[in-house]
This record gives C-alpha cells, sequence and structure tokens, in this order.
C-alpha cells in the first residue's frame, strides 16, 4: 500500500486588499493561522488576484515606484496583461499565460502596472504574485528579469491526451521548466479536464502547498474549489488529484532555506542590519532612479 501525503489544511482566501490601485489580493502567506514566514520557504509570500472585472480606464491601474531587495518576485498572468519598467532601463509586457521571474537580489526599484491596451479595454484579471527567498549566499546578486512565456514553458501531456503540466520551474518526469532557481523548487501549472486523474509525488522535505486557480479537484480524497490553498505536511507519500471540474492547480514545492529571516516591507534578507543597509540604499540612490 502506497501512502497518501497528508493534507494539513484546506485555506480559505482571506480577506482581499488593494496594492495600489491595479492589483486586488488574498494574501495567503506569510501570516494567518498555518503559514509563517519559514513554512512555506522557499517561497516567502503568496499574494493572489482572484478573478475580477475591471472596468475600461484611459489611466493604466497599478502600483507606482518601489524597491525590492533580497529576494525574487515571480508574476504569473492568468487573465489581463501586466506592465512593469525598472531602474536598470528593463521593461516589458506579462502577457496572459506568462511568467515573469525577477530577480531583484542586490536591489532595484520598479512599478507594475495594467498593460494600456488591456487598461483601455477592460476586462478579467487573474493573476499570482510569488515572493521566492534567496538564500544568504545570493541575497546580492545582480538584478535580471527570465520573461517566461507560456510557449517556453515545458509542457508534460497526461495519459488523457488533453490535460497536461505545465512546468515553469523545476522538472516533471523529464519535462522541464525554463526558469533558472537559486535552490530546488517546482513550480507547475496541472492544468486538468474535468474528470482526469494524476498521481503526483514531491520530496517529503520540500514545503508543498496547492493553490487553485480554476475549478475543483479531490485532493487525496479532500475536496478543493477555486481560490483555496492546500496545504501539504511534510510527510512521505503520493498526491492524487482528480478534476472536478475543469482545473488548474499552481503547484508550489521547495526545499526550505534554513537561514535567519529579517523581512521589512519589500526586503527580505537574513539580518536586521541588513534590512536597516537597504531602506538606506534605496532612499539614497543606489538601486537607481525610475520616473513615477
Ligand atoms: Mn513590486
Amino acid at each position: 500500500m502506497t501512502n497518501k501525503r497528508t493534507i494539513e489544511a484546506i485555506i480559505t482566501p482571506p480577506p482581499p486588499h488593494m496594492v495600489g490601485d491595479g492589483f486586488r489580493v488574498h494574501s495567503f502567506f506569510p501570516g494567518g493561522r498555518w503559514i509563517d514566514r519559514k513554512r512555506m520557504s522557499p517561497f516567502f509570500l503568496l499574494d493572489y488576484g482572484a478573478k475580477i472585472e475591471f472596468t475600461p480606464s484611459e489611466e493604466p491601474r497599478g502600483v507606482g515606484v518601489h524597491p525590492h531587495a533580497g529576494f525574487e518576485t515571480v508574476t504569473i498572468a492568468y487573465h489581463g496583461k501586466i506592465a512593469h519598467h525598472d531602474s536598470t532601463g528593463s521593461s516589458g509586457i506579462i502577457g496572459e499565460g506568462d511568467v515573469q521571474w525577477m530577480t531583484a537580489g542586490s536591489g532595484l526599484l520598479h512599478k507594475e502596472y495594467h498593460e494600456e491596451s488591456f487598461s483601455k479595454t477592460g476586462g478579467m484579471f487573474q493573476m499570482v504574485q510569488l515572493w521566492v527567498n534567496l538564500p544568504a549566499a545570493f541575497k546580492k546578486t545582480s538584478p535580471k528579469y527570465q520573461e517566461i512565456t507560456n510557449k517556453m514553458m515545458g509542457k508534460h501531456l497526461l495519459s488523457d491526451g488533453i490535460s497536461f503540466i505545465e512546468v515553469i520551474a523545476g522538472e516533471y518526469k523529464g519535462t522541464k521548466g525554463p526558469a533558472s532557481t537559486f535552490s530546488p523548487m517546482q513550480v507547475w501549472n496541472i492544468r486538468l479536464k474535468k474528470g482526469a486523474n494524476e498521481t503526483i509525488h514531491l520530496p517529503a522535505g520540500f514545503n508543498t502547498g496547492f493553490l487553485i486557480i480554476e475549478g475543483s479537484a479531490v485532493i487525496n480524497d479532500k475536496e478543493a474549489s477555486s481560490d483555496h490553498f492546500v496545504l501539504f505536511e511534510n510527510d512521505e507519500g503520493e498526491i492524487n488529484i482528480t478534476a472536478t471540474d475543469d482545473a488548474v492547480i499552481l503547484v508550489l514545492s521547495g526545499e526550505p532555506i534554513n537561514e535567519p529571516i529579517a523581512a521589512y516591507g519589500p526586503f527580505v534578507m537574513n539580518t536586521w542590519a541588513e534590512v536597516e543597509q537597504a531602506i538606506q540604499d534605496a532612499n539614497k540612490g543606489v538601486y537607481g532612479i525610475l520616473e513615477d
């Protein structure tokens, strides 16, 4: 008999709040009853923008210039498009189904907005922003971007011939994801047609959670519906998933970074001295200049 990995909690979406005027997010972690700053390490923060219909706007909604340092922001656009600009001179558009993997590392300034044409027409918007912590050895790495279009992602077809696993980072049965990461992790979208079934295995030591983006599924005999986060215990066992409706499930699974965390606002460091330094650097213009 094979063991099944234990579900510790199915977490309902916390009340949403606005980030700027463009992102209405449910902050699943850190915080709340289940997930402190280390429980999902290397994943530090999960902001989920559940589906919302935006009305047309001439002025793109979003969040103005702000710094980040010491970690990576991973933005996944499920519906709608996001534009970004930063103090290194880079800019780009995250299209529907695409991912932007930004390494803030030693620090930068950026701004994030609804993309201009999306803003003008308005429409359905659904996104995830994930903060991935960096091991101390890489906190000061130079800022960089990985623009990961949907086409670039590894696609592992499942036995029904239409359901598949989209690999953003890591690997599933030999299908690799394009993201380069600073610690071992798996970031996938499992895209199942109603009735599809798949059994997966992730290392017990990897902190693991599923965000149900779309539809619903029975996961190890428990029903989980859209906008819920399934947190697994770190026990050895398989995870069996049966879609009870067409489903999209974001899988987060990674090896914990067992190092101290000192986090304040947009900075995730190892010590308070580093946080104070980062605040000073941001204020002194060390991260560069970016117009609002
Ligand atoms: Mn940001």
